[in-house]
């Protein structure tokens, strides 16, 4: 603002080439040109001389200068110069818009007249910290607030006024009406600008009862005073939150870490609406073991004291509570501009342009009162976050004194902390998509938040939107636990900067083992979705897989390993692990589309590459089995509850055995608890920790079939602790039937196969099942002792000898051997992904019983002798090995 509009010069200058990175500052001290951004692509002394040639010729005229300075095509500078502010600035609000606007605006301007009025006690305050204030995690009071009127005069020379109200705008005479809240005095104040940031005020729907004292809102730190007190004082024990958005959540963690016993209500079929209901599905699990009961798809009509307590009236149910959080959402506080006649759009928000102007040009507002523009589709909206909040209150700021600056639209970035798990979107979800018209695919991904082998990785859930045609990402959403938030960041600045899939693949982010992998999850959600956009796999979804017809009209297919299968797999789906598929393909119908899953999508992937070039017309399911059953598994609170803890359970004379699993892949940890149960006796209860994912879901599977009792998982960060006891379940476990061995016969010698062999053949012993191995032909080598033994032999069988592995570290895989860099390749990759080498599962093989025999027939033909084979092989013939056969339920040719 100056002091009239006489004599104002607005000088523009255009570069259309410029030199050498440089600063660009003038140098004379009077002088405060400054940079706008940092376009600087040219030599400072030729912008200095322009300046201060325009800049002399103009003080000369004007009150005034601005200098606009264009290079190549960027507004990189704005000035004002011989600027003195005669402005008075008032600002309605003084929380994230409004206090930011304020301090903007000294930054600015040192003259301007500033008054900040907030109708309650407190300015500048945490709003985002207040529910971890009530659940105790934030202990001091005074860490709420960020600023008070004093601190806020002193810093920034700015006139705060607490318990002003503002309740009136005289737009016409450029006035405001204020109420002091204490004494009831009314003035008039005066303004050149105006800004507003009246936020948002809990949404109140139609209920009765909600007067109630014990039933709460949550905005501001009253608010959070007045429910910590009652919690401190009333001693409830059990809380309804009703809303499941992201301060529902929060409070139902806080009311919860405060010792309640708490409920969610929530009326659509998820929580955090920004997230699509299959991503939301892990949340749901993730709240249910944590002991918080979660009821979807129902509303509360009415709520009535019942002496005591609360009767909580649900559409479906009754239930009671000793007090109740209402988070049913927020509403734009927009009366006084309504009132004063601004432009609001149908749901009350103020209606602004990118430079946060009102309808009124005098007049600005930012935060939560106002509509917005979403980033990505371009539609008007409401998005009631901090970040937009305050730099909205920066840019109106910036406006008033001249500055050019714009505001680009809201993408709705958020995270949210859901007990342990980490919860982050950005961008567009499937709903917002459609309501757009975009034409989308999604992605689903899974991966390790750092290296696998590096102690404490756990995985994340991600999902990604991009255009069909273009492969632009529109929308991120993010679960997990380590390293979600930094992950939806690159996101976030990947979306803003109109990134395709194509450049998530390129985007080289930081990678140490404990920190990340060399492919992190946002290249990998990257390499996912070209995968699909350049036709190298047709994937399908879990919303489609209901209506596949079970006909054998195509071909169901399951790649995971028989006993991941065999812990569960979606119906009509048949079981060729990815490691056999190769071998089966003549016995599947080429003419018959192949629908692929596996666990995580991963090894589907690969089994459609084979497929497809097999001749196949395959797809993939994105996600996976556990995508699948996270969306259909109904979610339950683990049986131990949190707070209590395990180990005061247990029975007083049992053995408790600790077992660290962290790092192991399936079916690494189930092999460690097979082999703890062994050693335990009846009633000892086993706690084994895990990073395996798998694990977690499949450790009440193993119970069931083993006869063991499961009593308890928790979760904590990711890693899983499962709590198993000995032999109580027998009676009521469905165990299986006699005939229920495993017969393995192993023809082939390379490497690949005989590591497939025993790893079916350990999963199967950890089940507590009789495997018996029998080694024909090129599998004798396998059990050879690697050192030359002296035995007299013919002239044929030495030579045999000397052709032959001598060895399991001799063997060469059956496929891109490369003279033997294959084989050490895989040795590599298994060591580094913490998975047993294959001399360690030959011996966990036979540590678990697992029955080792030598074909005595084969042994003659290639001239083997039993001094050349290892400790603890059996000599036995096909009759043997039939035997075997009768008795099991399996019988697998290698
Ligand atoms: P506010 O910060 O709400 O400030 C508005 C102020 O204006 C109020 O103090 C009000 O008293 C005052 N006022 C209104 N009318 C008048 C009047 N007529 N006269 C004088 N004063 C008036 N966002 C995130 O991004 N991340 C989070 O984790 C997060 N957590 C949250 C947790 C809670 C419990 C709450 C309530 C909000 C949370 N938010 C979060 C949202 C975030 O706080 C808001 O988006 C942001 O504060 C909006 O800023 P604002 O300036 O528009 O409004």
């Amino acid at each position: 603002m100056c002091k009239s509009n006489k004599n104002v010069l607005y000088l523009i200058l255009l570069i259309a080439k410029g030199g050498s990175h440089g600063d660009y500052f003038c140098h004379e001290p009077s002088c405060h040109y400054e940079r706008k951004s940092g376009h600087s692509n040219f030599k400072s002394t030729m912008f200095n001389t322009m300046l201060y040639y325009f800049g002399d010729i103009a003080d000369n005229l004007c009150d005034k200068v601005t200098v606009y300075l264009y290079y190549c095509g960027y507004n990189i500078l704005i000035k004002q110069r011989g600027w003195e502010s005669m402005s008075k600035i008032l600002i309605i609000g003084g929380v994230a818009g409004g206090a930011s606007a304020a301090a903007r605006l000294r930054r600015l301007d040192e003259q301007a007249e500033i008054i900040m009025f907030e109708r309650g006690e407190y300015i500048s305050y945490a709003n985002c910290g207040l529910p971890y204030y009530i659940g105790g995690v934030i202990q001091d009071k005074a860490a709420l607030t960020l600023q008070t009127p004093k601190s806020f005069l002193s810093r920034f020379n700015v006139d705060v006024r607490v318990w002003s109200e503002v309740t009136a705008i005289d737009r016409q005479n450029k006035k405001v009406t204020v109420e002091n809240k204490r004494t009831g005095e009314k003035y008039e104040e005066s303004y050149d600008k105006l800004i507003l940031s009246p936020g948002a005020e809990p949404a109140k729907p139609p209920v009765a009862g909600l007067d109630n004292d014990k039933v709460f809102t949550l905005r501001n730190i009253p608010d959070t005073y007045r429910i910590r007190e009652h919690i401190e004082n009333r001693k409830p024990k059990s809380a309804i939150v009703v809303g499941g958005g992201y301060i529902g959540i929060e409070m139902a963690e806080s009311l919860h870490c405060a010792g309640l016993n708490v409920t969610v209500v929530e009326l659509t079929d998820h929580v955090i609406a920004p997230l699509d209901y299959d991503m939301a599905c892990d949340v749901h699990h993730h709240i249910a073991q944590k002991g918080v009961k979660l009821i979807l798809n129902d509303g509360v009509k009415s709520i009535a004291d019942n002496g005591g307590n609360l009767k909580v009236q649900l559409g479906k149910e009754t239930i009671m509570a000793d007090m109740v959080i209402m988070a049913v959402g927020v509403r734009p506080e927009t009366k006084l501009a309504r009132e004063a006649g601004l432009a609001l759009n149908a749901k009350g928000s103020i209606i602004v342009d990118d430079k946060m102007q009102t309808s009124d040009p005098d007049i600005f507002a930012v935060g939560d009162a106002v509509e917005i523009t979403d980033f990505v589709s371009g539609n008007k909206g409401f998005v009631p976050l901090a970040g937009p909040a305050n730099k909205q209150g920066r840019i109106a700021a910036d406006q008033i004194c001249g500055i050019d600056s714009r505001y680009s639209g809201t993408q709705g970035t958020a995270v949210l902390k859901c007990f342990d798990m980490t919860v982050a979107c950005t961008g567009l979800n499937e709903k917002a998509a459609k309501a757009a018209g975009i034409d989308y695919e999604k992605s689903f991904t899974y991966s390790a938040s750092h290296a696998s082998y590096y102690p404490g990785a756990v995985n994340m859930s991600v999902k990604v939107l991009f255009e069909k045609t273009t492969g632009k990402l529109i929308g991120a959403q993010l679960t997990g636990f380590e390293g979600v938030d930094k992950r939806c960041d690159v996101f976030a600045t990947a979306l803003r900067a109109g990134m395709t899939m194509d450049d998530l693949t390129k985007l080289e982010l930081c990678y140490a083992p404990p920190f990340s992998s060399a492919k992190d999850p946002v290249n990998m959600a990257g390499f996912t979705a070209q995968n699909i956009l350049t036709g190298k796999v047709k994937v399908f979804h879990w919303h489609d897989i209901e209506k596949l017809p079970r006909d054998g009209s195509v071909t169901l297919l399951d790649v995971r390993t028989q006993i991941e299968y065999e812990n569960g797999h979606i119906d009509g789906f048949i079981n060729i692990p990815v490691d056999q598929l190769r071998g089966q393909l003549d016995e599947m119908d080429k003419s018959k589309p192949v629908f692929v899953t596996c666990q995580v999508g991963l090894r589907g992937y690969i089994a459609c590459r084979i497929l497809s070039q097999n001749g196949f017309d395959c797809l993939n399911l994105s996600g996976g089995y556990r995508l699948y059953k996270s969306i259909f598994e109904e979610s339950r609170p683990l049986p131990s509850p949190i707070g209590i803890n395990s180990e005061t359970q247990l029975p007083v004379k049992s053995e408790h055995i600790l077992i660290n699993a962290c790092g192991l892949q399936c079916p690494g940890p189930v092999m460690k608890l097979s082999e703890a149960m062994k050693e335990a006796k009846d009633g000892d209860t086993i706690e084994i920790s895990t990073t395996d994912p798998a694990f977690a879901s499949d450790v009440e599977a193993w119970c069931r079939r083993t006869g063991n009792s499961f009593e308890s998982l928790t979760s904590d960060k990711g890693i899983a602790k499962a709590i198993v006891k000995k032999g109580e379940a027998q009676a009521k476990c469905n165990l299986a039937s006699d005939m229920d061995n495993k017969n393995i016969i192993v023809f082939s010698g390379d490497l690949d196969k005989a590591i497939a062999s025993f790893i079916i053949a350990n999963a199967a012993a950890s089940m507590g099942r009789k495997v018996s191995m029998f080694f024909t032909f090129w599998g004798l080598n396998i059990l050879r002792r690697p050192e030359k033994v002296k035995v007299k032999k013919d002239f044929i069988s030495r030579m045999f000898g000397m052709m032959m592995p001598r060895g399991s570290k001799k063997l060469s895989i059956s496929k891109m051997n490369m003279g033997g860099m294959g084989a050490k390749m895989i040795r590599m990759v298994m060591k580094n992904k913490n998975i047993n080498s294959l001399e360690e599962l030959i011996k966990s093989a036979m540590d678990s019983g697992v029955e080792l025999v030598a074909c005595s027939m084969s042994m003659d033909v290639m001239g083997i002798t039993k001094e050349e084979l290892i400790d603890g092989v059996h000599i036995g013939g096909a009759a043997a090995m039939l035997a075997n056969a009768e008795e099991s339920d399996m019988s697998l040719f290698i």
